[in-house]
């Protein structure tokens, strides 16, 4: 939507190819029919550093219903206790060390473990922090002499939040450069929409590009591109009746790695340019959605601590939409996601319905209330598994076809896989489409 309507106002008529039947994509949602809330794909959080997210959504005026969680940046519940971590605005890297000296679950010297890696982040350049995706998040930080405690307390829960991937599969280069890219940041904090995730933008999109001219296929699948020399000579699309042929000047690719390397003729997956495509492997995801006859919390966003290796919680965060959602307000709907669900994909619904409830009573053994509605999304592809050596696998947006260019959050070099990624490609593969072919 972005690169659409980036192009919209540099004068391009765009047409929009979607294989759904709605827009969004990874950031959309659904209604559930019975309680008729919005359900998003999996919950999502918005951060402060998005500012290409925000300027498209100011562009397409659905910037109002992100609510910003200004002083709390993180809840976190250990062994009976929760903890909330502030933000304050500090600056450079020092954005970390609030986390670190007010963090009740680990001793004086793990928290001063983590001086040296602070230091690190704030006096290299984001070149430098390159060279490390060839290491693991883990023996990167024990190299820095970070502590195994405050490893497996703070950073195992943070690495999986934010970079999809227990810290040992990571790679350490995409770890520090999120850690850079945040030190750009007045404070880091997180928000959420009171809206449905792709209701905040979709129709709003759709209607800036109709106004513009654009044109929308629904339920669209690409199946085939083909290429000539040179160049893409149309794309061939199926439909639910008929399959059909579609020309353009310019032609852009949204899809995520995957799935593009499925419609690559063979000859062109494997040329130089394509090759490194095969290389990219998917993170899923399971995301729980349950409904309760009750409130449980006034909390948003909160986290169990784990004190070990391997994780006893199946969740990673969860949220109360109750306490979000403008919609919704006395009954309970709680979501969360099983980050890097690989080890829990053969549980059934009920089996995995019934630990979230164990892990939710964990954090509020109180809790009176009863599920009344559950729905479980089995996410095959979240992002691509940023694991060491990927990075330098990333393409370069215009392909070596003058008129066939690649856009998509895996395909920004600054910044981990995310909305804004999502959003900057898009504004980015913009610019370069008008240098490359300027409207006369
Ligand atoms: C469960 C979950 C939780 C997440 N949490 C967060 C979060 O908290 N914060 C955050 O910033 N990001 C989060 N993300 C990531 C974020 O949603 C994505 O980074 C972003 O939405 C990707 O956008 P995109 O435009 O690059 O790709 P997509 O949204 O995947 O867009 C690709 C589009 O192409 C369509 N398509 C695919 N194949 C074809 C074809 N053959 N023909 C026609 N159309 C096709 C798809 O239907 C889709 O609409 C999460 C993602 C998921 C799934």
């Amino acid at each position: 939507m972005s690169l659409a309507t980036e192009l919209s106002d540099k004068g391009f008529l765009v047409e929009i190819i979607e294989k759904k039947h709605y827009l969004g994509g990874r950031a959309s949602n659904t209604i559930d029919n019975k309680m008729q809330d919005p359900v998003p794909i999996g919950p999502h959080v918005f951060v402060s550093a998005y500012n290409f997210l925000k300027a498209f959504l100011k562009k397409v005026k659905a910037d109002e219903e992100i609510s910003w969680q200004r002083r709390i940046f993180l809840e976190l519940y250990y062994k009976g206790s929760y903890q909330v971590l502030k933000t304050y605005r500090l600056p450079g890297a020092l954005y970390m060390l609030p986390w670190l000296l007010f963090y009740r679950f680990v001793g004086m010297f793990d928290k001063l473990s983590n001086i040296r890696l602070m230091l690190f982040i704030q006096f290299s350049s984001k070149e430098d922090l390159e060279i490390y995706d060839s290491q693991n998040v883990l023996d990167f930080l024990k190299s820095y002499g970070v502590t195994e405690n405050f490893i497996n307390k703070f950073w195992r829960l943070f690495v999986l939040s934010l970079l999809n991937l227990p810290l040992e599969l990571c790679s350490a280069g995409e770890f520090c450069l999120l850690l850079k890219e945040w030190t750009n940041l007045k404070t880091p904090h997180f928000g959420f929409t009171k809206v449905g995730l792709g209701d905040l933008y979709t129709i709003k999109s759709q209607e800036y590009l109709e106004n513009r001219g654009a044109k929308f296929h629904f339920d669209s699948e690409i199946c085939k591109i083909d290429f000539s020399k040179s160049e893409i000579e149309g794309i061939q699309i199926k439909t639910k009746r008929k399959k059909k042929k579609i020309f353009g000047d310019i032609y852009v690719s949204t899809l995520n790695p995957m799935d593009l390397r499925n419609l690559l003729p063979e000859e062109i997956l494997f040329s130089n340019f394509f090759r490194g495509l095969n290389v990219f492997e998917p993170v899923p995801y399971i995301s729980v959605n349950l409904w309760f006859d009750k409130k449980i919390t006034n909390k948003k966003f909160w986290a169990l601590v784990n004190d070990e290796e391997t994780s006893k919680y199946m969740n990673t965060d969860f949220y109360d939409q109750s306490n979000i959602y403008k919609s919704r307000k006395n009954q309970s709907y709680i979501t969360s996601n099983i980050i890097y669900s690989k080890a829990y994909e053969k549980m059934t619904d009920k089996e995995i319905v019934k630990k979230t409830l164990e892990e939710l009573k964990e954090s509020f053994p109180k809790m009176k209330a009863n599920i009344i509605h559950y729905h479980i999304h089995r996410i095959p592809y979240v992002i691509y598994a940023p694991f060491p050596g990927v990075r330098q696998y990333k393409p370069e947006r215009q392909t070596p076809y003058k008129n066939f260019y690649l856009t998509g959050d895996w395909t920004v070099k600054e910044i981990p896989q995310c909305m804004e990624a999502a959003v900057r490609s898009g504004y980015e593969c913009a610019e370069l489409i008008e240098k490359n072919h300027p409207i006369k």
